[in-house]
């Protein structure tokens, strides 16, 4: 068993290459998961640690659940995959009047693919190519938000906006405006209102001056998620959404991370009754299973697609995996368990109870900021509490923080020096105080040590 964990080690060291992974840090300390039963993962020398990230904001009802488990087998009986290309399968069918019904009204065309940035690239090139079929071909330029992510192709790195991450890409991105994403903490007023409104000002005077050149603002949400786990006051997403409205503009809401109840809605647009022109998702709508994706689409954008095969509006996008069977088959099965186990009314009830837990993180030393939605909060750590300065990015807070944390039984990964606790939306309220309590005695530990003098 050992000998056996040994030479996987070793061998992950000489053939992988991890995604978002300084290869350095993993040799340093590397981690292989061997199994998984409910909320646990366990590595390949037996030990057991919470999936306090939900394997990367995927997973719902907990890892080897029978119901999906068995979806799969029964699935795997019929067919394994075939082609959407021209033709479509028995579960993509059914799984698309599902979805029809469970997302905003009028949002009932689906669209395929099988990972979130895949549903953001179909997105962008949904909205450029809608315009260009209707007659209005100078409507070709995105509008995103600061901090906003939404994936690793070039595509939605374009319209992505985390320096760190994006900017040695910069020359390979076509062009989009940008516009600030209303961040409470790190406004200069430190007001709610304030903050919401000049955002949401600066948003319409973009819209104002170049609205005929702009084919669609894309947003997270209520929350962005990579950028740090930045909840928006409230107002703001109706608000933005209004302003789409009002200049012609179409709306795009990522829900990649936010959609499949994360937030305490089945999407989060719900929170304020906004109905895009295009969503996307993907993430849980497995229930962290399989990789499916979706972009879903309004009977407007749909209609202006729908022609004579020699107007060239067909939709040219496509991958080899769209519509996988065993995909949407578990898809389904997860869909069935949302309403079974009520799991949207769950996580509503059950983010009470995280609210509560992360309260008393405020009396710790280098917590700055609290922010909460549903299964889905952030913990700003900063140097200093009063004047909200931050850590040097160097010294590595947060991924310290990590660390502390997976010695002490629970994986997640940070932002930066955000702390993202995102749990399975299936997590008891025992799992719950069992994993806040890990991450504040991790916080405590490396933020309030000796080690760290800024
Ligand atoms: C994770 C995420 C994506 C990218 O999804 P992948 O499946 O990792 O490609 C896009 N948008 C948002 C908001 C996300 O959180």
């Amino acid at each position: 068993m050992i000998d056996k964990h040994k030479e996987l080690i070793e061998k992950s060291k000489q053939y992988l290459w991890l995604p978002f992974t300084q290869m350095q840090d993993y040799d340093n300390d590397p981690l292989i998961i061997e199994s998984g039963e409910g909320v646990l993962l366990k590595d390949t020398e037996g030990k057991t640690y919470y999936d306090g990230f939900s394997s990367v904001w995927l997973n719902v009802h907990g890892h080897r659940k029978k119901e999906l488990d068995d979806a799969i087998r029964t699935q795997l009986d019929k067919i394994a995959h075939s082609t959407l290309l021209g033709m479509t399968n028995v579960p993509a069918v059914e799984l698309a009047e599902r979805l029809a019904q469970l997302t905003p009204k009028g949002l009932d065309r689906v669209f395929y693919s099988d990972s979130g940035a895949a549903a953001v690239e179909i997105a962008l090139k949904m909205a450029f190519q809608y315009w260009q079929n209707i007659g209005k071909p100078e409507k070709q330029k995105f509008v995103t938000m600061t901090n906003g992510y939404h994936g690793d192709t070039v595509g939605a790195v374009s319209v992505g906006n985390i320096d760190i991450f994006h900017k040695v890409y910069k020359p390979l991105l076509f062009e989009s405006y940008k516009v600030s994403y209303p961040y409470v903490y790190r406004h200069s007023s430190g007001d709610t209102d304030v903050c919401r409104d000049e955002c949401l000002a600066e948003l319409q005077a973009m819209l104002e001056e170049r609205h005929n050149e702009i084919a669609a603002v894309i947003v997270e949400p209520m929350m962005q998620g990579a950028g740090g786990m930045i909840l928006m006051p409230e107002g703001f997403l109706a608000g933005a959404a209004r302003l789409c409205q009002e200049y012609d503009v179409l709306l795009i809401t990522d829900e990649v991370a936010t959609g499949f109840g994360r937030t305490g809605e089945m999407f989060a647009v719900n929170h304020e009754g906004v109905v895009p022109d295009i969503i996307t998702a993907g993430k849980g709508i497995t229930g962290g299973y399989l990789p499916i994706a979706i972009t879903m689409t309004n009977e407007r954008i749909y209609q202006a697609f729908y022609d004579d095969y020699t107007k060239l509006k067909t939709f040219f996008h496509g991958h080899s995996y769209t519509g996988n069977q065993l995909g949407c088959a578990v898809a389904l099965a997860n869909l069935d368990l949302f309403e079974s186990e009520k799991i949207v009314a769950n996580v509503k009830e059950k983010s009470m109870l995280i609210k509560e837990e992360l309260e008393c993180f405020n009396e710790l030393a280098h917590v700055g900021d609290i922010r909460h939605i549903g299964f889905m909060a952030g913990i700003e750590l900063v140097n200093n509490k009063e004047s909200k300065q931050p850590f040097q990015w160097e010294k590595r807070t947060g991924y310290k923080v990590s660390l502390k944390m997976r010695e002490l039984g629970m994986l997640t990964r940070p932002l930066g020096d955000v702390i993202a606790f995102l749990p399975p939306l299936a997590s008891s309220p025992q799992d719950l105080k069992a994993m806040i309590a890990i991450m504040k005695e991790a916080i405590q530990t490396v933020t309030e040590g000796a080690a760290v003098d800024g």
